[in-house]
């Protein structure tokens, strides 16, 4: 159930971002709509012959306060913690360096598959080159043209072929979730609190490729949970570990694992831009949100701090709007309590699914109090909807044009679903679908 993790490593300017813009494919445009998310992407889902991986760009985690041997030593190590599969990328162009060399050495370390691509091949005549990359001791060379897209599908069959097999059964009784937060927000505390008050039998389970340690726990009712392994909880000092691309990755990482995000925030701090690209993450990718305004305690409060709090909230998370918010402390475990059963709520609502007569009545009566818009002298035309998935509950409405179902208008759809119906905590989508 963790999807298996490619990262792309190599010297600077070899062609790293662009082979992972190449291979990361349409997952991009699903999320660009989002300020600040896909901002110098380093993480994305990949996808080849119905195999999902997570794809690592370590030329994206800059530390800048390195020297660049050191820099690429450590982007060489990250590949080596975090991946399954590793691209070596090099440049056909100029022929072996000493930097290409001194990644190889790093990653001669390692026993997992290491590919080597040589990049820039971008007419017949330049293959002949790559031959001298074979002295790198890295095996058989890859030659590509990231930008004009030869050769990448050769790499991919290889990527897909060393992928670890995964023979995990995905237990769909089970809830995934994962606190999310900046370092010190309370992550930790919140973790050891719900395990405490749940006094529940926990056991860790050590990641099958990683060192990721995952929580499974049972609740006095039975039901089951994943807490997985978050950035910010594994402490074990590497330098890479305090930069905030390195965070970002594998909360994002630790995101797309999960069906319910608990987006930790601390009081004290506020929102911070790190909350708002991570939310805008979850979002995106159709997860159950929750957010969690953790040492409440630390506050002078009067009758107006919790609801200023909250208007801020939401003023800051405006595409949240559904994310039901909770005010809490670790440390004197203020509502602590009441996470479980929210956690729950929000897992019911993203399994929900609704009749097809019901919901027709629901679009029926929202066309009635709000008609269809017009464009250009056309009007649309709606005939009848249906959910066709959940996690997250995904609608498809059939009309007579696609493009006459405008923004405006679907969020009017969309708050007359959530108003019928329960979905606090999930995002829903919809889809306009010409009819045939
Ligand atoms: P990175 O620093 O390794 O991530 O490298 P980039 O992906 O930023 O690419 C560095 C430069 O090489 C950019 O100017 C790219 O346009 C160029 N580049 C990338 N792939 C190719 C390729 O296949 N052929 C050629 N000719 N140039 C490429
Ligand atoms: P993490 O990095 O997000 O896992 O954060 P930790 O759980 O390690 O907490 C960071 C610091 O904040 C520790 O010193 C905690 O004792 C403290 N802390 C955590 N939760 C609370 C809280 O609710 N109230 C107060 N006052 N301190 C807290």
């Amino acid at each position: 159930m963790a999807l298996p993790t490619v990262a792309i490593v190599g010297r600077p300017n070899v062609g790293k971002s662009t082979i992972f813009n190449r291979i990361a494919g349409e997952r991009i445009s699903i999320v660009e709509d989002t300020p600040g998310v896909t901002r110098d992407r380093i993480y994305a889902i990949g996808e080849w012959l119905n195999k999902k991986f997570s794809l690592i760009d370590t030329g994206g985690i800059e530390m800048s306060d390195q020297p660049f041997m050191a820099q690429i030593k450590a982007q060489a190590e990250i590949a080596m913690d975090e991946a399954d599969v590793i691209l070596h990328v090099v440049d056909g162009e100029g022929g072996v360096t000493d930097a290409d060399e001194y990644v190889a050495q790093i990653l001669y370390k390692t026993d997992k598959p290491v590919i080597l691509v040589v990049n820039k091949v971008d007419n017949p005549e330049r293959r002949l080159d790559i031959y001298d990359f074979y002295s790198l001791g890295l095996g058989e060379p890859y030659p590509v043209s990231a930008v004009h897209g030869i050769g990448t599908g050769d790499v991919l069959d290889a990527i897909v072929e060393n992928l670890p097999v995964d023979d995990e059964e995905e237990n769909p009784d089970i809830i995934k979730f994962s606190l999310i937060g900046r370092p010190n927000v309370g992550k930790s505390s919140l973790i050891n609190a719900i395990l405490g008050e749940e006094r529940v039998i926990a056991s860790p389970i050590a990641g099958t490729t990683r060192d990721a340690i995952d929580t499974h726990f049972v609740d006095p009712e039975g039901q089951e949970y994943l807490m997985i392994d978050t950035a910010g909880m594994r402490k074990s000092g590497k330098v890479y570990e305090s930069t905030e691309k390195y965070s970002v990755m594998r909360a994002m990482r630790a995101i797309d694992r999960s069906d319910i995000v608990l987006m930790v925030l601390n009081a004290e701090e506020g929102i911070r831009e790190y909350d708002k690209r991570i939310a805008g993450f979850a979002h995106e990718a159709g997860k159950g949100v929750i957010i969690v305004v953790n040492k409440w305690d630390t506050l002078e409060k009067d009758n107006k701090t919790l609801q200023n709090f909250e208007a801020d909230i939401r003023d800051q998370f405006q595409y949240l709007s559904y994310a039901p918010i909770i005010f809490v402390s670790a440390k004197t475990k203020q509502r602590l309590n009441k996470l479980p059963d929210m956690i729950k709520d929000v897992s019911a609502a993203q399994n929900m699914r609704i009749p097809s007569a019901v919901l027709n009545d629901v679009i029926m009566d929202a066309v009635a109090i709000n008609p269809t818009p017009t464009d250009k002298g056309r009007r649309l035309k709606i005939f009848y909807a249906t959910q066709v998935a959940v996690k997250p509950p995904t609608f498809v409405i059939f009309v007579n044009e696609e493009e006459l179902l405008h923004f405006s208008y679907e969020r009017f759809l969309e708050n007359q679903i959530r108003k019928a119906f329960v979905f606090e905590g999930t995002p829903i989508r919809i889809i306009a679908r010409k009819r045939k």
